[in-house]
């Protein structure tokens, strides 16, 4: 059954039942061209029996399905890994940690530790090609606490985050250290491609925008958001869904995993058409 057939978290846990499906169901997904050597690159690989590994014909390599992926090394069994990644990619607010421990029966830190693995992959899609097309960038506050002690009373600080969209296509967050128009520049130049478009506030630190594509801008300040396709609503939803999340979900986070949770959205909102696909982009940008 593919992936997109599943609709219902006990038919996750029925399709990915034992170590062997998932196990075919990965290899599948991380070498739709052949098995290739996680190491060099070699395709082909001898199949030791009775070791249960492939050994690469050319430098030797000795490996699983699961090689230098986010599954490398872990002691859980891919079952409880794949029913996490489904939940993750099912659930429109992301899941906390207390969930995942009791969906899936585990320590609560084996459960942080898989979401903070997971990540890692929906971070590989999210960041992977240059961004083009009409692209529009925003900025927002979000609210993250601080490093102190997990009980008692919680400080919270304001994050910049940069948000950088595609019109129907991929979202970008990113923490800033600050508004200023030379660090903004740095970031949207590691990120955009082929730009037809650039729509954004008319916050003047934002005026540089016109160097990557023909920009427009709407005066916030002025209360004006539309002005024909003139506008950053795609940017502006994300913001408010993330900051729901936030609060409704993860109560808090801190700003050292600010980042990791903005990917994970980013993850998510970059697909909302075709939800269909995410657990397998997952499992195909597991490579660690
Ligand atoms: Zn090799």
């Amino acid at each position: 059954m593919e992936s997109s057939a599943i609709k219902s978290l006990e038919q996750a846990r029925r399709q990915f039942s034992t170590q062997h499906k998932c196990e075919k169901y990965l290899q599948r997904l991380r070498w739709p061209n052949g098995i290739t050597c996680p190491r060099c690159g070699t395709k082909r690989p001898y199949w030791l029996k009775n070791q249960h590994l492939w050994e690469c014909r050319s430098c030797k390599y000795h490996f699983s399905v699961t090689a230098q992926t986010i599954f490398h090394r872990s002691k859980l069994p891919l079952p409880k890994w794949f029913v996490a990644i489904w939940l993750m990619c099912h659930s429109p607010k992301g899941v906390s940690a207390k969930q995942l421990e009791r969906e899936l029966g585990v320590h609560y830190e084996t459960a942080w530790y898989l979401a903070k693995r997971i990540r890692k992959a929906m971070k590989h899609d999210v960041f992977e090609d240059r961004l083009g097309g009409i692209i529009e960038v925003d900025d927002a506050v979000v609210r993250a606490s601080g490093d102190g002690p997990p009980k008692g009373h919680v400080k919270f600080e304001g994050k910049n985050v940069l948000g950088v969209a595609e019109r129907g296509g991929f979202l970008r967050m990113m923490i800033l250290d600050g508004l200023r128009a030379r660090d903004i520049k740095r970031i949207i130049a590691k990120n955009l491609g082929d730009v037809e478009e650039i729509y954004s506030d008319a916050a003047s630190r934002l005026f540089f925008l016109a160097e990557f594509g023909r920009h427009q801008s709407v005066a916030h300040a002025y209360d004006e958001y539309v002005v024909d396709e003139v506008h950053v609503n795609t940017i502006e939803n994300a913001w408010s869904l993330f900051k729901r999340g936030l609060v409704g979900m993860y109560h808090h986070v801190s700003a050292k995993y600010l980042q990791d949770y903005l990917d994970e959205f980013a993850f998510r909102y970059s697909h909302r058409k075709e939800k269909g696909k995410l657990f397998d982009l997952v499992l195909a940008n597991c490579s660690s």
